[in-house]
């Protein structure tokens, strides 16, 4: 398929460019934005209290206006620690009434995977442009339906694939796709954990939509497709499960092959049983590059089989990812993160479950 957006490659050599220079000149702006784009933060759980509240407080181009909860506590700790007024708090069944707010530019949605598209939509009704937390949605029609009301309401849509802002992820797009130890042959990517409380909704297929692949395994995906630039055409699967009591509603571990065009095959690994995977590797014709600790939120370590050093300074990957999303807004340019790229990935993992509930290879048109 075809990519109707700017190309990966143009942006990672944007961002690689001027590590040192504001983020409005590496991303080829003349001049600085005329202001901050307000920010409200939709679902203040764990992602929302520990990374997305304080990166935003290291972003150029972007600030928490408001927030949208539905418990009165939180907000009451929210508002006195980033000074957020009484009009811009909501919660699920007002937060339509952010169209009478011009503090809110963005609605940034960080809530249950199922639970995405109607946030989207209502924003997108209230006029606000949305970053989705990833995975989009729990269904390919929803993904769709998402993208249909923020073409609706002319406001843009992005999903938040941060590695996609991280350096070492783009360094390694770079050595893949301008070949520089050969044309890429194979990738083996995987990212798990093991998971706690068992109550919790990452584990109900209803709000989650699935298990590890959903939540973590998307990041190997995600890794196959960028390093290839290309989408897959077949894709098998194997799943195994050795607490059905845990997991009786989603996926325990799960590994999955997928075919490119170019004959790269891609070897993926999710799990929420076992402490790891988060790497990946790609080996090329004449040697191989990749990243250990690859997923996390602290600095990746790269290698490559040369001896070269693959290596960049920490980066904040909430902040760039607000920051490049607010410059697109701010410029009038279309985010290099659109909702089709998570609806691609939605779909293809959509066919990874059928390939591992049937045990046969599933087309990708
Ligand atoms: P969380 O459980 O800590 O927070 C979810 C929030 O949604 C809570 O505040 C909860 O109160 C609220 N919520 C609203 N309606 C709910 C309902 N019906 N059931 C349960 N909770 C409800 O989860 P999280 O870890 O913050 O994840 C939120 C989203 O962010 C998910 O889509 C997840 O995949 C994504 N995420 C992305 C990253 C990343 O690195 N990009 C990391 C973690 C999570």
């Amino acid at each position: 398929m075809p990519r109707a957006y700017p190309s990966r490659r143009e942006f990672a050599g944007a961002l690689l460019g001027a590590a040192t220079a504001p983020l409005w000149t590496t991303l080829g702006c003349q001049t600085p934005p005329p202001r901050k784009l307000g920010f409200a933060l939709v679902g203040l759980g764990n992602l929302s209290t520990n990374q997305l509240a304080p990166a935003l407080q290291r972003t150029q181009y972007c600030r928490l206006a408001g927030i949208v909860t539905g418990t009165p506590a939180k907000a009451e700790r929210w508002k006195a620690q980033y000074g957020i007024p009484d009009e811009s708090v909501y919660d699920y069944a007002t937060m339509g009434r952010m169209a009478q707010n011009p503090d809110i530019d963005v609605a940034y949605i960080v809530t249950p995977n199922g639970l995405h598209a109607e946030h989207t939509i209502a924003a997108a009704r209230a006029g606000k442009h949305v970053l989705c937390e990833k995975p989009m949605e729990i269904s390919p029609e929803r993904c769709e339906a998402m993208i249909a009301e923020c073409e609706r309401a002319g406001r843009q849509l992005a999903i938040g694939y941060r590695c996609q802002f991280e350096p070492h992820h783009r360094e390694c797009v770079r050595l893949a796709q301008e070949e520089t130890f050969g044309p890429v042959r194979l990738v083996e990517a995987g990212f798990g954990f093991t998971i706690g409380n068992p109550n919790q909704w990452r584990l109900d297929r209803e709000l989650a939509g699935g298990g590890p692949l959903m939540d973590v395994g998307v990041y190997a995906l995600q890794t196959a497709r960028m390093l290839t630039g290309e989408e897959p055409t077949l894709v098998t699967a194997v799943e195994t499960k050795t607490d059905p009591v845990k997991f009786h509603s989603v996926e325990e571990t799960l590994a999955f092959q997928l075919t490119f065009p170019s004959g790269v095959l891609a070897s993926g690994l999710t799990t929420y049983n076992a402490q790891g995977p988060n790497d990946f590797t790609a080996f090329a014709e004449r040697g191989s590059f990749g990243l250990a600790s690859a997923y996390g939120y602290s600095t990746p370590q790269g290698r490559r089989s040369d001896g070269e050093a693959l290596r960049f300074d920490a980066t904040d990957q909430f902040a760039v990812e607000m920051d490049a999303f607010a410059r697109c807004i701010l410029d009038d340019r279309p985010t290099t993160v659109p909702g089709e790229e998570g609806l691609q990935d939605v779909r293809i993992m959509m066919a990874i479950y059928q390939a591992a509930r049937t045990g046969s290879a599933v087309r990708i048109a």
